[in-house]
């Protein structure tokens, strides 16, 4: 259920830049510490977005791959299971220093089509 919420969070974020105009891409940054399941994201940003600026906008998922520091050399490295100790050194006060992206990179919407008047 918390992909409901971070939709929320998406259209309104997104509402707020669009100034009323229609968005039609969406383009959004997800850490991959975030467990998010792209389709259940998708299915409620569709949900949420109806009757707001959002609405018909496709979502644009970009994954970011979890990544850990040491605090100790500044040694970072991509983890794939949780492994809290730096490979370099050994370390074990480290800093997680990517995958808890959740953010609206960009959007994209239609311009306001001027026609001549002169
Ligand atoms: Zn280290």
């Amino acid at each position: 259920m918390h992909e409901l919420s971070l939709s929320s969070a998406i259209v309104n974020t997104v509402v707020k830049h669009a100034d009323d105009r229609p968005v039609t891409v969406v383009y959004l940054r997800v850490g991959a510490l975030r467990q998010v399941v792209p389709d259940t994201l998708d299915f409620y940003f569709e949900f949420v977005a109806r009757g707001t600026v959002c609405e018909g906008a496709r979502l644009e998922q970009e994954l970011i791959e979890a990544r850990l520091r040491c605090d100790e050399c500044d040694h970072e490295w991509a983890i794939e299971i949780p492994a809290f100790r730096c490979p370099s050194c050994s370390g074990s006060r480290v800093t997680v220093s990517s995958g808890n992206e959740f953010e609206v990179e960009s959007i994209e919407v239609e311009e306001t089509q001027c026609i001549g008047q002169r």
